[in-house]
């Protein structure tokens, strides 16, 4: 006799359930995904112990009739694809029919609805049947799941500590707001508001919900399109910075979802804007074709397989970039306000210390970018203090010569100096610090990367005795493979013997007395990276060489070399952060410092 038996229903549902309900917040996913495919305005979340004691949702959508309420607990059962088709354009955050199945056999569930004429209430323990009957209630759905995974107690041993499978619910709701800024939402644990949104439709009001008003009051609006797609949201200005990509909030077509290339992406638009190690706030609508934008590639649906990556990619990077570029300022240092001592949802993710948040630096607490200067700069400063020769400022004007003065950047009258390091302007709206350094970096960088930029006007000048290098051959070997990559940036090395190379001529423009040093580094670069990307190349040649003799921290400079570096400044195409993304200049506005001096009181 044979040994295979069809599993009953409730059996194959059960293991089913272990695909969309993972934990706790996978079935208030489901479910208040469920709320917004009814057309929900409101969606209200309450939860006990984190959601394994019981996850309470009611919504004012469409609801259901009496017939529905009882199949939407069947597998397979939905309303909102017909055939194979509709897969392919599927506008709902739900498809699959299985997630009421598979949270039902897992958790003793209560609903409630109401398509508006007949009201139902349906209970259920472990996907079986106990209760249906006739029940008056407004419009809408009132879902209550308790005791998940009272009958899968293996499942319950996976559950991390209650703190941290809320703190995945808080993050989940967080993205829903900002998905849905019409909904007004609203989760509440164990009887505490956390989080509660207007529905205003507003994304602006969300994230000050979420993250306070002084963040918010920082992002800047974004919106582009190409013939297939749209993109649209808010990001941060560079001088608000976090530590990872958590805070990239990315939707398709209203779905959250991850996606590693392109948070990337929304990073690099941030070229020279930001460190490299810090990353934005922001919010990431994308829309498209469905057709364009497969959800049907994982259980959980967060994953995304994209038509036309390339082109979104390019989108995504020239809208972002160009807010973000039109929006940048001299960071302000305002007066510190005291901490907040009562509750609000947007200390939320510090109330619950939980593993996937992060502490929300307060803007007031601690000026805008924290950690400027690495051990090595301090080295470098250190070893340049003095004796050095300085170039002076000027060298570099050519850069932004002809260039339109920026209209963002103030109208600056040079004060002094402070710590041979700081300079001290003054405008009509205030005083302002200037990092020399960082000043003639940016200057100098932007030098650097048109120069680069043009190999094939380049002017060459002969080295008087021709520089040489050696290498191990596999590097020979690679180099060998590389050498017009390098020739693209002015570097002619030549194979000289074996393993050896050398250098005779150089473009004009290259920092004098650092031609060794230039040719090691470029050929570093190669030799560390996989292949010769030559637009890479050439980006961290500018930014190698914007490096090289820049006046470093105390020097003292002359009021005129000061006005001239201001003047130069005030001419680069993006005058407020260094090449590597730090803030070459900070405002303290006479507001605030009246305020500090308490001159004003309110
Ligand atoms: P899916 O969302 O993939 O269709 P579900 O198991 O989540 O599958 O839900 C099954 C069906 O139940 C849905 O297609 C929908 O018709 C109905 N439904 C579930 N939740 C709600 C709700 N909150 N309001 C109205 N209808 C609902
Ligand atoms: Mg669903």
């Amino acid at each position: 006799m044979g040994k295979i038996r069809l599993m009953d229903e409730p059996l194959s549902n059960k293991i089913a359930a272990g695909e969309v309900v993972e934990r706790p917040t996978s079935v208030v996913k489901e479910l208040v995904e469920n709320a917004i495919d009814a057309g929900s305005g409101t969606v209200e979340v309450l939860l006990e112990e984190a959601g394994l004691t019981s996850i309470h949702i009611i919504d004012n959508g469409a609801g259901m009739d009496r017939e529905d309420a009882l199949l939407s607990f069947s597998r397979h059962a939905t309303s909102k694809i017909a055939n194979e088709h509709d897969l392919f354009r599927i506008r709902t955050l739900g498809f699959r029919g299985e997630a009421l199945a598979s949270i039902a056999s897992v958790s003793k569930v209560t609903l409630q609805t109401s398509d508006g004429v007949n009201g139902t209430f349906v209970n259920l323990e472990g996907g079986r049947l106990v209760e249906s009957r006739p029940n008056a209630l407004r419009q809408g759905t009132d879902i209550k799941v308790e005791q998940l995974f009272f009958n899968t107690p293996a499942r319950l041993k996976y559950m991390k500590t209650l703190q941290t499978e809320l703190g995945h619910t808080i993050d989940l709701m967080n993205r829903f707001a900002l998905s849905y800024p019409a909904v007004a939402f609203k989760l509440v644990h164990d009887g505490k508001t956390i989080l509660q949104t207007s529905g205003s439709g507003e994304i602006r009001r969300v994230l000050a919900d979420i993250y306070g008003v002084a963040i918010a009051k920082k992002m800047i609006p974004f919106e582009g399109e190409t013939q297939d797609y749209k993109v649209s949201g808010f990001t941060s200005l560079p001088e608000i910075t976090r530590a990872n990509k958590n805070y990239i909030s990315l939707f398709v077509n209203g779905r959250w979802v991850k996606h590693y290339a392109i948070a990337t992406t929304v990073h690099r638009a941030y070229h020279t804007f930001l460190p490299l190690e810090r990353q934005p706030i922001a919010v990431l609508n994308i829309e498209g074709d469905p057709y364009l934008t497969d959800v049907n590639v994982h259980p959980s649906k967060q994953q995304i397989r994209l038509s036309k990556e390339k082109e979104l990619m390019e989108l995504i990077h020239q809208t972002i970039r160009q807010a973000v570029g039109a929006a940048v300022r001299a960071p302000v240092i305002e007066e510190p306000k005291p901490k907040k001592t009562t509750f609000s949802p947007s200390s939320q993710l510090d109330l619950w210390k939980t593993s996937v948040t992060v502490k929300e630096p307060q803007a007031a607490e601690k000026p805008p970018y924290s950690s400027p200067v690495t051990e090595q700069e301090e080295l470098e400063a250190a070893a340049q203090a003095d004796p050095e020769p300085i170039s002076p400022p000027q060298e570099y004007s050519s850069a932004v010569e002809g260039m339109e003065e920026s209209p963002q950047f103030p109208e600056l009258e040079v004060v002094g100096q402070i710590h041979g390091t700081y300079i001290v302007a003054q405008s009509s709206d205030g005083f302002y610090l200037v990092d020399q350094h960082a000043a003639q970096e940016r200057i100098k960088y932007e030098y650097f990367r048109e120069k680069v930029g043009q190999a094939d006007a380049m002017e060459r000048q002969p080295l008087l005795l021709p520089l040489t290098f050696h290498y191990s051959r596999d590097e020979a070997l690679r180099l060998q493979d590389n050498l017009a990559s390098l020739a693209e940036i002015g570097v002619f090395l030549e194979v000289f013997g074996d393993a050896s190379f050398i250098v005779r001529e150089h473009p004009t423009w290259f920092p004098k007395g650092f031609e060794q040093e230039i040719v090691e580094e470029l050929i570093e670069q190669i030799l560390n990276g996989n292949r010769a990307d030559v637009k890479k190349l050439r980006e961290d040649a500018a930014i190698m060489m914007s490096c090289k003799r820049s006046i470093k921290a105390n020097h003292y400079l002359q009021k005129q070399d000061m006005e001239q570096l201001l003047a130069d400044l005030k001419r680069a195409e993006q005058p407020f952060t260094c090449p590597h993304g730090r803030p070459v200049i900070i405002h303290f506005r006479t507001y605030d410092v009246e305020k500090m001096f308490k001159r004003i009181m309110n």
